[in-house]
């Protein structure tokens, strides 16, 4: 088999079987393919699309690339999710082990964030990580070169060669890292909107669908809800700004949207992991372990085990903190009808709190507040967000992106936006 025959097959819409496609990933991942050819691969890919076996086989050629771990020797039910929510969960008696990645372009990611904590490690061993779970029934590591180190390597070059936004190549690349967990269920929570990968809700929901098809042929129970990225989820984006929020959460304030949608990704866990017969009764124990400050007694014993000063669970002022603030007027009164999600990522990237480069540093303690939503009135004048940054050459730019991401108009939208939109799989 040759690697260019491969390339000329998919880019002349062929279909690639699963031995090929194996002899292309483990080549690669091996270091005998190399990033050249693997990217014209990619891009024929993302140009000709991907069946339903070759997404299956890629999937799990990816998740058989390092080790699948298996938690047997930990009672209960593992489960897993992909965005908000460990501690509410773990603090109700379920496992929740999560391999996280790190952000990229305008996305954040919740080993960056975690990793805002003063000494919080999240690069354990997997010995390390299994006694974390044990412990206290949650733990968060990055992939490590055990788990799915195909994804790894194929995910830095798609970033590098524009082959990110691809339905089957997301697909795979989530699901090989959450299949290789050791979960017994997974609850996805994918995004649609202006600051989503997927922009569109139709894309949104296919992605929604192979990722739930993936996950039950492997044997898992899946649920996806796809929910709104038309504007910021609660009311900070940064990593200090939003540890700072979620404790807020787990103390049963802050932000309405933040805590709805995690009691939901909860509940449905809870109800995945059998430890609920139902989803209402789900919501009903993640309201208790909040209510009963279980959840953040939890999230304060993941800290302390993973390395971190769990003090910053009480004080907050612990975080990196930005030294200057600048508040975005808004150049009209009127009513927001919109936001661009991802411009306002991309602004915080430019502060220096996103990558450009994989190697680039973090500077964790840049952020945006978010002072209106979508159908909030605004004067003229009013603020409209407020950056918290640390270098006068960054702001420039960024503060102008913002004022454009916000839309304002005379009227208020008709419409009112369902935070979570659809329910895939249930
Ligand atoms: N997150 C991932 O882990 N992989 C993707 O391809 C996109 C988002």
């Amino acid at each position: 088999m040759r690697a260019v025959d491969l390339i000329r097959k998919k880019r002349d819409s062929g279909e690639l079987s699963r031995e090929e496609i194996d002899f292309l990933v483990s080549g690669y991942t091996r270091g005998e393919i190399p990033d050249y050819q693997m990217a014209a691969w990619l891009m024929a890919v993302w140009i000709r699309g991907m069946n339903r076996s070759e997404l299956a086989a890629l999937t799990e050629v990816m998740m058989y690339s390092g080790e699948v771990l298996n938690h047997s020797e930990i009672p209960g039910k593992k489960v897993d999710k992909h965005s908000t929510g460990g501690p509410i969960v773990a603090a109700g008696g379920l496992t929740v082990p999560m391999i996280s990645g790190r952000g990229l372009g305008h996305t954040g990611g919740t080993l960056d964030k975690l990793e805002a904590i003063p000494g919080f490690k999240v690069n354990l061993s997997l010995e390390e990580f299994r006694r974390v779970l044990r412990e206290c029934g949650m733990g968060l590591i990055g992939q490590t070169a055990e788990i799915a180190p195909a994804d790894k390597k194929i995910y830095a070059l798609r970033d590098a060669t524009s082959t990110v936004e691809n339905i089957g190549l997301i697909c795979a690349s989530i699901m090989s890292k959450k299949l290789a967990e050791g979960i017994d269920a997974l609850v996805l929570d994918v995004k649609t909107g202006s600051g989503a990968f997927m922009k569109k809700e139709e894309d949104s929901v296919r992605l929604a669908e192979v990722m739930v098809e993936t996950g039950k042929r492997m044997g898992k129970k899946v649920v996806a809800l796809i929910t709104d990225m038309g504007q910021p989820l609660g009311r900070m984006a940064g990593h200090s700004n939003e540890v700072a929020e979620s404790i807020e959460i787990l103390r049963g304030r802050g932000p309405a949207d933040l805590r709805d949608l995690s009691l939901d990704l909860s509940a449905w866990m809870f109800y995945l992991g059998e430890r609920t017969r139902n989803v209402e009764e789900g919501r009903r124990l993640a309201e208790t372990m909040i209510a009963t400050g279980q959840a953040l007694e939890k999230f304060r014993q993941g800290i302390r085990l993973q390395g971190g000063d769990e003090r910053v669970v009480d004080e907050p002022e612990r975080l990196p903190t930005a030294r200057l603030l600048f508040h975005v007027a808004s150049s009209a009164s009127g009513f927001v009808t919109s936001t661009n999600c991802e411009g306002f990522g991309i602004a915080l990237a430019m502060l220096g709190g996103g990558r450009e480069k994989k190697e680039d540093q973090i500077d964790h303690g840049v952020g945006l507040e978010f002072h209106k939503r979508i159908g909030d009135r605004v004067e003229l004048g009013e603020p409209l967000a407020t950056i918290h940054y640390n270098s006068d050459a960054k702001l420039a730019e960024a503060k102008s992106l913002i004022g454009e991401s916000y839309h304002v108009g005379e009227e208020a939208p008709k419409e009112k936006r369902p935070l979570v939109r659809r329910l895939i799989g249930a």
